[in-house]
């Protein structure tokens, strides 16, 4: 990336995730709070579910975060879903997206249920990106590095309407709730993010060393078990993995507990792997998707 000159930085995209919404709100009422972080630098905020923050839902017909595919965007009706509807409007706001959008940058602030601390979720490997969240692994205990490779015009992630984005889950934390040690975190975290694009538009942050990171990348979503497709599931998280996002699950280990006591082992992957690193463990919003955990592969780079 060259300069920075648009930076969104957006909550609510799904609506019972308070933070954001609660951190663009505050912000909203008081940009000395963020002012500051980066003169030259044209900072949107925006709470991109309204319906769903009223409802005090993840979303009302259709999850947003969901909705920016090209595909979506594109296509030649006029979608009755809200959330289709919105998704277009966000991205005539902000995009077009494509290589023409008007934003170098979104940060979208989400929460998760799961124990994944300040969780940085980086879909391309963007300069400006790789380099601003190495330095926030070494600033803030408990950040680390999730790498989803996606590509860019299918992605259906909000953020991928600007050129670069990170995608911020910060957990602990029930849907619907907040938790003042991760709403100030969270705060804390997006404006370094917005200091350090300032250090970028300086040309100072590309002159510091490598950086040696933890890098969690995307290998497969993992279902629950299941007699049957459509079948209700058979087996719960097991209590012994249960909070333990980013840790090793080796071959052998307890992955889950059926409702009559037997203990699932996880069996290493097809092409012979043997330890994965879990991360949405027990996700509350990934139930409706089928999705007991999202299964990592963990390497460690200089960025
Ligand atoms: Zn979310």
């Amino acid at each position: 990336m060259s300069l920075i000159r648009n930076i969104v930085v957006s909550g609510g995209t799904h609506g019972n995730e308070r933070t954001g919404v609660r951190l663009v709100e505050k912000w909203m009422e008081h940009p000395e709070c963020y002012s500051a972080c980066c003169p030259g630098v044209n900072v949107s905020l925006v709470l991109a579910n309204p319906e769903a923050m009223r409802l005090n839902r993840r979303y009302r017909d259709h999850d947003l975060n969901r909705a920016f595919s090209q595909t979506c965007l594109d296509a030649s009706f006029e979608p009755h879903q809200y959330e289709f509807r919105r998704a277009r409007e966000l991205d005539r706001i902000y995009g077009p997206k494509g290589a023409n959008t008007k934003t170098d940058l979104i940060l979208d602030v989400h929460n998760t249920g799961s124990n994944m601390g300040l969780c940085l979720i980086l879909s391309t490997r963007d300069p400006f990106t790789m380099k601003a969240s190495a330095v926030l692994t070494q600033e803030f205990d408990e950040a680390r590095i999730y790498y989803q490779p996606e590509e860019r015009s299918a992605s259906p992630y909000f953020g991928t309407v600007a050129k670069a984005d990170v995608c911020i889950e910060i957990g602990p934390q029930q849907h619907g709730t907040l938790d003042a040690r991760l709403f100030e975190r969270t705060e804390r975290l997006v404006k370094r993010y917005l200091e350090l694009a300032d250090e970028w538009n300086r040309g100072e942050l590309q002159k510091r060393a490598p950086i040696q990171v933890e890098v969690f990348t995307q290998l497969r979503d993992l279902g629950y078990p299941k007699a049957w497709a459509g079948a209700p599931i058979s087996a719960m998280i097991h209590p012994e993995l249960l909070g333990r996002d980013f840790g090793a699950l080796k071959r052998g280990d307890k992955l889950f507990r059926t409702f009559d006591g037997e203990d699932l082992l996880y069996e290493g992957e097809s092409d012979g792997r043997d330890t994965v690193y879990p991360i949405f463990i027990n996700e509350p919003a990934y139930y409706e998707k089928d999705i007991a955990m999202s299964l990592t592969v963990k390497s460690v780079e200089e960025w």
